[in-house]
């Protein structure tokens, strides 16, 4: 008798949990992609010097264009309860709204500082909205480095948004995720090309293009780490087109056949559609994989990108994923990429210690990790991929597909030159 173990799908695979010390951005890092997405919104910090700098260092390019995004610091005496934070935060909300008549929404974003002095912010949303009615809307949520990862950021603005929409019966699909505009217009014309829609997009470009919801809404999640998002939207009735993730030629076909399917579109008209941009990906993506067949890849737990890449990865590019971790493993979410990824060790969590040492064990060519591993283990020998960078690129889709991998063809390719020249 033999045993037929599957060597793909790691639905079933125990996943080592840990709870220990992380090394990630906060979520106010979501703040630098969020506010190109949304032009009239503007994102308000409520922290620290420590948190103004994060950002203005993290968007340095703002420097030459009109903000859209700033902080309202706490000073000592905010902290130390000497003065009510609440009336200060009225006053700069105030005066932001009169200089900058464009904002129409705002976000109050939490920070560590505002959390440890137990700033209600939904309170004071509560209470700006009913000062500005008509005029701007305002919403909060957390991008504190004490709850949140730094795509969790993007998560949050996203779910707060949810509740807000207005009501619908129209039978319409909501694509939910922030992506650069190039590429956005690229999945739009797929879908509006199979005949899909009405469409509508979360974040919406502009206020007055926002969605509704209601029990007719149907929707994808364009990134993988939108679970409150998810959650918030099922508790509108909407209902959830379960996907791997459009990242490659397999994902990026699989997420559009799912959608298709839920529409009624025809093999056909699916095939018509698809033919051409999926062997475009596939020659893009057959043109990095001579340096990353064979390879072996260890991930830190970042992004919540990690599983979907991984499986893109072993599947599209002949790589080996050794150890894969995530901050958190939303099950419903990633099932149809467990479904899919190679049998291999799935982390959760972090406990950065031990995590190192499993990496020194396990040897990999290249390793993901967030910018305060890189440099360190790049000094130890490690080759390094910054996870960051993965959520900054343009990386959905088919025609991207050939620059994701060769994001990860690029500092192994490095890393061979310079032992060429030793
Ligand atoms: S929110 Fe917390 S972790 Fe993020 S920059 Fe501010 S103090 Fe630092």
């Amino acid at each position: 008798m033999s045993l037929d173990l599957p060597t793909t799908g790691c639905r079933d695979v125990p996943v080592l949990k840990e709870r220990g010390q992380r090394e990630v951005f906060c979520g106010l890092t979501g703040i630098i992609w969020l506010h190109r997405k949304m032009p009239d919104s503007f994102f308000l910090v409520v922290g620290s010097r420590t948190c103004a700098h994060l950002l203005q260092a993290a968007a340095g390019v703002m420097i030459f264009a009109e903000p859209r995004f700033g902080t309202a610091i706490l000073e000592e005496k905010d902290l130390a309860g000497l003065a009510d934070a609440n009336v200060e935060l009225d006053r700069e909300v105030a005066r932001l709204i009169e200089r900058r008549p464009d904002i129409r929404r705002l976000f109050l974003v939490g920070s560590c500082p505002s959390e440890v002095i137990k700033l209600d912010l939904a309170r004071a949303a509560e209470r700006l909205n009913a000062q500005h009615a008509g005029r701007v809307q305002v919403l909060n949520y957390s991008g504190s480095g004490i709850e949140t990862t730094f795509t969790e950021g993007e998560d949050a603005a996203l779910a707060a948004m949810v509740p807000a929409l207005p009501s619908t019966e129209a039978a319409e699909l909501l694509l939910v995720g922030a992506l650069p505009d190039v590429v956005e217009d690229q999945m739009v014309a797929l879908l509006t090309a199979m005949g899909v829609g009405p469409l509508r997009l979360l974040p919406a470009r502009r206020i007055g293009d926002t969605a509704a919801i209601g029990p007719n809404t149907r929707y994808a999640l364009i990134q993988p780490f939108l679970g409150a998002t998810h959650s918030a939207l099922q508790r509108r009735g909407a209902s959830h087109i379960q996907a791997p993730f459009p990242f490659g030629e397999e994902g990026t076909t699989a997420w559009l056949k799912a959608i298709a399917t839920s529409f009624g579109v025809s093999d056909e008209l699916f095939e018509a559609v698809t033919a051409a941009p999926r062997a475009r990906a596939r020659k893009a993506v057959a043109s990095q994989t001579a340096t990353l067949t064979g390879k072996s890849i260890f991930f830190f737990p970042d992004s919540q990108l990690e599983i979907p890449l991984a499986r893109f990865l072993a599947r599209e590019c002949g790589m080996r994923p050794l150890e894969v971790g995530t901050p958190y493993l939303h099950r419903e979410l990633m099932a149809p990429e467990l479904d899919l990824l190679p049998q291999t060790v799935l982390s959760e969590g972090q406990d950065v210690d031990l995590q190192l040492d499993r990496l020194a064990l396990a040897a990999p060519d290249l390793t993901v990790c967030g910018l305060g591993l890189a440099n360190p283990l790049e000094s130890q020998g490690f080759t390094t991929k910054w996870a960051i960078e993965l959520v900054f690129s343009p990386v959905h889709f088919y025609e991207q597909a050939g620059d994701l991998a060769g994001l990860f063809a690029r500092p192994l390719r490095r890393k061979t030159l310079l032992e060429g020249q030793r």
